[in-house]
């Protein structure tokens, strides 16, 4: 992987290299040209110039071998041989940059991951909504007293003034530094397993003593201090953030751009316009890339998207990440699932049960509530199952720390209760305990999906 330039200036290098990148650059500037929808309006583009200048010189967050690596992982997910897990903030904010808060939701996808490998004796590959989840997607330009929404920490900040909701690019400065000291610590605690998934977490919840007599308890065995695989992943939303982490991937046989920003972006239901900058973007990079789709999607502008975004046909190049509630998964999954696989591309089917289930509590909370959250991942196994496809994953937003921002789980949070600890930035989270709790039905719809396959195929 090498730096990429991207600017006017001339390139420097051996000559292959100054052409190489200036087809690479026409190529991004094309997409870049395109309408781009959720971009904050800097008050002063020049200063953001200069940030984006300023960034592109930065070294980048995530290694270009380990981001490889996740691309063989997904590929085993594709072909039916792994589970993908992939959870965190619905936001994450600077402020809760912190070792606790990180070590924590670190240790909940750790074991959820634990409960779902050992009920489906299948590798899963972990994912983290981290180190960069800070932009997000609003519907409104403008809030209920007429102030710029906040647009994530990268843009603006929640505090209800004029001057705090002023897009500010100097927080994409911020924003990378804060993703750099984050990356540094999931490798500090993956590599020493000093996130410590087994010991003292499912079997000290609660709902960990509840499934005592299942597997998941054997998580408390051996497994403490070894070594662990965490990717991270934020949504690709804040174009002027992404163009600028982009480096040249040297190692296929065309040179390719990649984000050195993550290992895996994904993008989110409100930029997946087909004729927009953000699909063109993505369909420039060598990173692996997920596409959030709603039940407005058909058949077959699904089957579109996956030949932009998957056309060399590579397993697991694409994951296609519903997110469509529980009322709708069962019916609105299925026709999309057909044609895609009819179309013989080999795509991760991954389920997003938070955003199609979001509602407002009678004292004015976003929430969700946990009983929706496993219905629709129920849904999802149910559309697979009988289309014989692979369950592919799931997407949720989570976090280990003890809030009430969801409704119900084995708590059985009432709305009385969401205000107790309410802390998202955003969207309503799944506390510790309704993870966990997550993590076991779906453990557990795994188990039935796994011994199904292997009936079928010993007839
Ligand atoms: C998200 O994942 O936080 C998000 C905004 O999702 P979606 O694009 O599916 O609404
Ligand atoms: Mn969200």
């Amino acid at each position: 992987m090498r730096r990429f330039h991207h600017g006017p200036a001339e390139p420097v290098g051996p000559a292959h290299t100054r052409l190489g990148d200036r087809l690479l650059a026409r190529g991004l500037s094309s997409a870049l040209a395109r309408p781009a929808a959720q971009q904050p309006r800097w008050p002063d583009p020049e200063r953001a110039s200069a940030v984006v200048e300023l960034l592109h010189r930065a070294e980048p967050i995530v290694a270009p071998h380990e981001t490889a690596r996740l691309s063989d992982r997904l590929a085993s997910v594709a072909r039916g041989e792994a589970f993908l897990l992939q959870g965190g903030d619905c936001a994450e904010t600077f402020a809760d940059n912190t070792g606790p808060h990180l070590r924590a939701n670190l240790r909940v996808l750790l074991q959820m991951a634990g409960a779902l490998a050992d009920a489906a004796g299948l590798p899963v590959v972990k994912v983290a909504r981290m180190a960069g989840q800070y932009a997000k997607p609003r519907s409104n330009a403008m809030d209920e007293l007429g102030l710029p929404v906040y647009r994530g920490d990268i843009v603006n900040s929640p505090e209800p003034t004029v001057a705090a909701r002023t897009p500010d690019p100097h927080r994409m400065l911020r924003a990378h530094t804060h993703a750099a000291r984050a990356m540094d610590l999931v490798r500090t605690l993956c590599a020493g397993g000093v996130v410590e998934p087994h010991r003292n977490l499912v079997c000290s919840l609660p709902v960990g003593a509840r499934h005592a007599g299942q597997e998941s308890c054997a998580m408390d065995g051996g497994g403490a201090t070894l070594p662990t695989e965490v990717y991270v992943s934020h949504e690709m939303l804040l174009l002027d953030y992404e163009r600028a982490g982009l480096w040249v991937d040297t190692s296929g046989p065309e040179p390719r751009l990649s984000s050195g920003l993550a290992h895996f972006l994904w993008i989110g239901e409100r930029t997946r316009q087909l004729d927009g900058a953000h699909i063109a973007l993505a369909e420039l990079l060598s990173n692996p890339i997920g596409l959030k789709i709603g039940p407005g999607v058909t058949p077959e502008q699904a089957v579109d998207y996956v030949r932009r975004l998957d056309p060399q046909g590579t397993p697991g190049r694409l994951t296609l990440v519903s997110r469509m509630g529980h009322g709708r998964v069962r019916d609105a999954l299925p026709p999309i699932v057909e044609k895609v696989t009819a179309s013989g591309h080999q795509v991760i089917w991954q389920c997003d049960p938070m955003h199609g289930n979001t509602r407002t509590s009678s004292s004015g909370y976003k929430t969700r509530h946990f009983d929706h959250v496993v219905d629709e991942i129920a849904g999802f196994f149910e559309v697979h199952r009988q289309l014989g496809t692979h369950p592919g994953g799931i997407h949720v937003e989570v976090t280990g720390e003890d809030v009430t921002e969801c409704l119900g789980g084995p708590s059985d949070i009432a709305e009385a209760d969401l205000p107790a600890r309410y802390r998202t930035a955003c969207d309503p989270r799944l506390n510790a305990e309704q993870s966990v709790e997550v993590a076991f039905s779906v453990a557990q719809m795994l188990r039935g999906q796994r011994a199904r396959t292997i009936q079928e195929r010993s007839r």
